[in-house]
């Protein structure tokens, strides 16, 4: 069963501050991952296929509008010889994102998916954005297994200041993951932490709707400002003192230990963006919840390219450096890499 914990508690830890009580929070948060998920740690390769983007997110450093960039989109044999690098180094599964891309048509996805399928042993996991439903039907028949697709933040005024009008609602993703649940996806979502505007009780609704979702794959990390968006350059207001929740690594490892304890099944990355934060961030990320990590997998020349926020913490090494390092990480924890596709355990288990 999740953690009975209701909106007052889950507030009152987002705004706790005393280290000794803190404590106690990880402990259970890590606890809780043991129990559920055991300490093995899902390998995830990430490889970002395009950073073509459609839409204006205020955030984004790919957004459509940031003309100085130069726009890449991967080949499918780049895409086939990327994930079996990933099989090669004993990964699971592949994750394919990218910006919201309509080049990425859809039979030609659909074409890597089933070569992806085809030649190596590895699960699929999409994150390419809002599409048709025709898309994520043909994508789940070709033999994609996952789905991501954050939510971002479930207030609906900020999300309408962070998303100008393309004619997207927050809504509109989470109605999305509900009917990808129902095609057979394991669906993801999540959240950026400290967005200017997001109060701990925003945040505490977001939390409330992983569990209301019950999902599968739960990433979230901290916002970091992007110099090149209009949120970077200070286009939106923070909300007045003492309401405002920080974008800094204790409030994101606060939020990762709530969602363990609100999703315990789940699988939960410690993420890029919270690794950006210092060396040790990941490693508090594993050991107050996460249960997975995502090496960047995506080709040098591009991955520089796929600038989402500034100086992304894996752009300067390589895939073969992380993977050579990474079973010592996980095994200086006590943890250990695991084997397989690594899917949701059993639900309601
Ligand atoms: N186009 C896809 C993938 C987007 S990138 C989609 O829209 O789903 C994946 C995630 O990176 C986003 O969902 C967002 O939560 C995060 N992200 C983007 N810009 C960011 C920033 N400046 N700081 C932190 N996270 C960011």
């Amino acid at each position: 069963m999740p953690d009975e914990l209701d909106m007052t508690e889950i507030i009152a830890w987002l705004r706790e501050s005393d280290p000794a009580r803190l404590g106690l929070l990880w402990r259970r948060a890590d606890d809780t991952r043991r129990a559920r998920v055991g300490d093995e740690v899902h390998l995830r390769g990430l490889l970002e296929i395009s950073n073509h983007c459609a839409r204006e997110c205020g955030y984004c450093g790919i957004r459509a509008s940031n003309r100085g960039l130069p726009r890449y989109r991967m080949t499918a044999d780049e895409i086939v010889a990327g994930a079996r690098r990933i099989a090669g180094y004993g990964y699971g599964s592949v994750v394919m994102q990218a910006g919201e891309d309509p080049g990425l048509r859809r039979e030609w996805v659909a074409g890597v998916i089933r070569r992806v399928r085809a030649e190596t042993p590895l699960a699929v996991t999409l994150s390419l954005g809002e599409r048709p439903d025709a898309d994520y039907a043909a994508w789940r028949q070709a033999g994609a297994d996952r789905y991501l697709l954050r939510f971002e933040t479930s207030d609906p005024a900020l999300f309408a200041r962070i998303h100008p009008p393309l004619g997207t609602r927050p809504f509109d993703r989470v109605d999305a993951l509900r009917r990808m649940r129902a095609m057979g996806y394991e669906i993801g979502s999540g959240i950026m932490v400290g967005l200017p505007g997001q109060t701990y009780e925003s945040l505490a609704e977001d939390l409330e709707l992983f569990r209301a979702l019950d999902l599968d794959m739960i990433g979230l990390g901290p916002y970091l400002p992007h110099p090149d968006t209009p949120l970077g350059g200070g286009s939106l207001p923070v909300a007045p003192p003492g309401t405002q929740v920080p974008n800094d690594e204790l409030m994101t490892c606060k939020c990762l230990a709530l969602a363990r304890l609100l999703c315990p099944a789940a699988n939960i990355p410690s993420t890029t963006a919270l690794s950006a934060l210092g060396a040790a961030s990941r490693t508090h990320g594993l050991s107050r919840g996460a249960n997975v990590v995502m090496p960047n997998v995506t080709p040098e020349r591009y991955r520089r390219l796929y600038e989402i926020y500034p100086a992304k913490a894996t752009v300067d090494e390589s895939a073969d450096a992380f993977h050579a390092r990474v079973g010592e990480i996980l095994r200086a924890l006590g943890r250990i890499p695991a084997r397989g596709p690594g899917g949701r355990q059993q639900r309601g288990a």
